[in-house]
């Protein structure tokens, strides 16, 4: 099934063009790397999918065949949720983080969110000893993999991912690519701005 397309998506600012007639299908399943320098327009790309950049000057964007302009864009952005280069972390607690995304857009019974919190921990591999830590005093890549168990915890159809690991320490890279690896593997639909190119090429 065609998750994502793309069709003559040209974006700019003040007469100056970022995006030329960008096409791309993106059957659901896949996973989709989107490389090249800085300044080239990735992440204005991956931002025009969810709606977060609003430099658009023709073509579209259809998620699952409709215009991304049509949806709700609370609707949009929780199915097709996006993990920014750095992640913001609430006050509160690891747990207070994640859960507030389960409350987020659904009307949950509690034992489904604590099934679900559950679940999102272990994709995120986020282990127990950090649950009642203030999220702000995690490390960057514990950090990262909250907000990518946020994200999960969305329950979206699509990941979008902009260089989540280019703000990391190089030692707590690999710890996040592994949680994107395994989603990747798990079939979830992931397009991922990224300089890790043997990452890219691997997945
Ligand atoms: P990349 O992710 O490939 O590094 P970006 O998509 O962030 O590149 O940016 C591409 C170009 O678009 C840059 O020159 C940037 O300055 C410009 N740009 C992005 N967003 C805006 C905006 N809101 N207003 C003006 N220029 C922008």
């Amino acid at each position: 099934m065609l998750e994502l397309q793309i069709k003559d998506l040209c974006v700019g600012y003040n007469g100056k063009e970022i995006l030329h007639n960008i096409s791309l299908d993106i059957e659901n399943g896949s996973f989709i790397a989107i490389v090249g320098p800085s300044g080239a327009g990735k992440s204005t790309l991956l931002k025009q999918i969810n709606r977060l950049d609003p430099g658009k000057t023709g073509g579209s964007i259809l998620w699952r065949g409709k215009d991304v302009d049509d949806y709700d864009v609370h609707e949009l952005r929780r199915n097709l949720a996006y993990v920014f280069q750095k992640a913001v972390m609430f006050n509160g607690t690891t747990e207070e983080n994640i859960k507030l995304s389960l409350k987020y857009g659904h009307e949950f019974k509690p034992d489904e969110i604590e099934a679900l919190y559950q679940t999102v921990l272990e994709e995120a591999s986020i282990s127990q000893d950090i649950l009642d830590t203030p999220a702000q005093d995690l490390s960057g890549g514990q950090q990262q993999r909250v907000a990518i168990a946020r994200a999960l915890a969305m329950q979206p159809e699509v990941l979008l991912f902009d260089e989540p690991t280019s703000a990391l320490d190089p030692q707590m890279v690999g710890e996040v690519l592994d949680v994107m690896r395994r989603l990747a593997e798990e079939g979830l639909t992931m397009i991922v701005v990224t300089h890790e190119m043997a990452f890219a090429r691997d997945v």
